[in-house]
């Protein structure tokens, strides 16, 4: 029986799309509004503040601190032998803005540890961006 192969995020979604973009060029991009400023994440098609629908990808820096995490030992999928480690992690240039990472083994973590993104090719569409100390 062939292994279930690792599930891969969609990259051409009309809301995602510049996301997957930025990350396939080594950075982090969240979609702002052009009109307000605010932060859209997830991303949507118009501002939940103001209402504009003139909205842009804008990168931010690749830094971040744990806000938490968790360590998986119940190994679910071929493709991530347990101990590994979910952080979620605050984006230092997007307050109130997350994004989950995986870490190898189970590190010692601290909520407000400093992290940098880091960008792992799955193929040539998807680059999650991942999480390390920094
Ligand atoms: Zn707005």
């Amino acid at each position: 029986m062939e292994a279930p192969r690792r599930l891969l995020p969609e990259t051409d979604d009309v809301d995602t799309k510049g996301f997957w973009e930025g990350t396939r060029e080594g950075e982090l991009r969240l979609l702002e509004c052009s009109s307000c400023g605010t932060i859209l994440h997830m991303p949507s098609a118009y501002c939940h503040e103001c209402g504009s629908w003139d909205t842009r990808w804008k990168t931010i820096s690749n830094l971040g601190r744990v806000h938490s995490w968790t360590v998986v030992h119940h190994q679910v999928h071929p493709d991530f032998p347990v101990p590994y480690t979910v952080v979620l992690v605050d984006l230092d240039d997007a307050p109130g803005a997350r994004l989950v990472g995986y870490l190898d083994g189970a590190p010692v973590l601290v909520c407000g540890q400093a992290m940098r993104a880091r960008f792992e090719v799955l193929s040539d569409e998807v680059t999650l961006a991942q999480w390390d100390p920094a």
